[in-house]
């Protein structure tokens, strides 16, 4: 059986809130409070959640752009485990070319001031790959891979549409060759028709070189033509986590019939039933006790205001955070 990649344990990510001339802590964030999931070898994982559940703080605590609160992240390379979290950080350079990040920004995240060339090359001469002549030639067959004329190597991040820029921030990403990358709403911030192509393009690059993706965004109807298996997550905890057809098929957690029941039907004329959700996602300086999301749930019962439900597995590799589901039953569920 193949081992995972990646094994991410009980990963916690507390921002302290500190007040006074001393700066003394007060409270906490609690942006990613739990996470548990494997992302195995060319696989992707999809992470969905409305803004501010801590999806993007948790991609970024994985690559430690951010240190970790508590927790793992085991990385295995050539059959050898290793904790990000405890990696030095010499160690930490080196796995950097393992571990790459596409933002969602592709105008912010590369340096106005350098040419396409020098951003995708230096990542190349920085871990001793290629230097001179050859970064440069090893960029142009970049920006070709990613469907960028080799010309554009001279050129500047203004000089691109925003499609464009989020394909030279794709080819820096797999410049290294790396064996995993969280796409961080890569694809959020791009018209729908430049958003097929650019997931087209992750997708072959993946076949090509095997890469395993987190894919983090907000919309479950973008992660659906990525993703083999996708965790959703609410206010800091995944809820519901399984392969893509089976959460699209049979949701079991009543946040991620919510979400699913929010995307468009694609057939005219074709209803269906819509779940409003109340509110907002609550402050997580200071979460509903419980379930998190009782406060917003059709279905919240005495139990789910008092009691934190654990994710636990209702079929192979189908695994929920409810106490309805925990007690047997199955939607549609009536509401209290
Ligand atoms: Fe709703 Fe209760 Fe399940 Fe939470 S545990 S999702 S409040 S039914």
């Amino acid at each position: 059986m193949t081992e995972p990649l990646l094994k991410v344990r009980n990963l916690k990510k507390h921002f302290p809130i500190k007040k006074g001339f001393l700066g003394k802590v007060v409270g906490s964030v609690k942006a990613v409070d739990g996470l548990d999931f494997d992302l195995f070898p060319g696989e992707t994982v999809g992470l969905v959640g409305e803004s501010g559940c801590g999806k993007t703080t948790a991609g970024r605590t994985i690559l430690r752009l951010i240190e970790p609160s508590d927790g793992s992240a085991a990385l295995n390379i050539d059959n050898k485990e290793t904790d990000i979290f405890t990696m030095s950080g010499q160690e930490l350079r080196a796995a950097r070319s393992e571990m790459q990040i596409i933002f969602q920004d592709p105008f912010s995240s590369l340096n106005p001031r350098m040419t396409v060339g020098s951003i995708i090359g230096d990542a190349l001469e920085l871990h001793g790959i290629a230097k001179g002549d050859e970064k440069f030639e090893m960029a142009k067959q970049l920006l070709e891979r990613v469907g960028l004329q080799a010309a554009y190597v001279n050129r500047y991040p203004h000089e691109f549409s925003g499609g464009q820029r989020q394909r030279i921030g794709i080819a820096r990403a797999v410049a290294l060759k790396p064996k995993f990358i969280v796409c961080d709403e890569a694809v959020s911030a791009l018209d729908v028709s430049v958003q097929a192509q650019v997931i087209n393009l992750l997708e072959d690059l993946q076949k090509e070189f095997g890469i395993a993706y987190l894919f983090i965004a907000h919309d479950l109807s973008v992660v659906r033509h990525i993703s083999d298996r996708i965790a959703v997550m609410y206010l800091g905890r995944i809820v519901e986590m399984t392969d893509c057809e089976t959460l699209y098929k049979t949701p079991l957690h009543p946040y991620t019939q919510a979400l699913l029941s929010a995307i468009p039907e694609p057939i005219p004329g074709k209803k269906k039933k819509r779940v409003i959700l109340q509110g907002d996602v609550p402050n997580p300086i200071n979460p509903p006790p419980g379930c998190h999301f009782h406060p917003r749930c059709p279905y919240s019962t005495k139990r789910c205001e008092t009691e934190t439900p654990e994710r636990a597995e209702v079929s192979s590799g189908h695994s929920v955070a409810c106490h309805l589901v925990e007690e047997g039953q199955r939607p549609p569920y009536t509401a209290t």
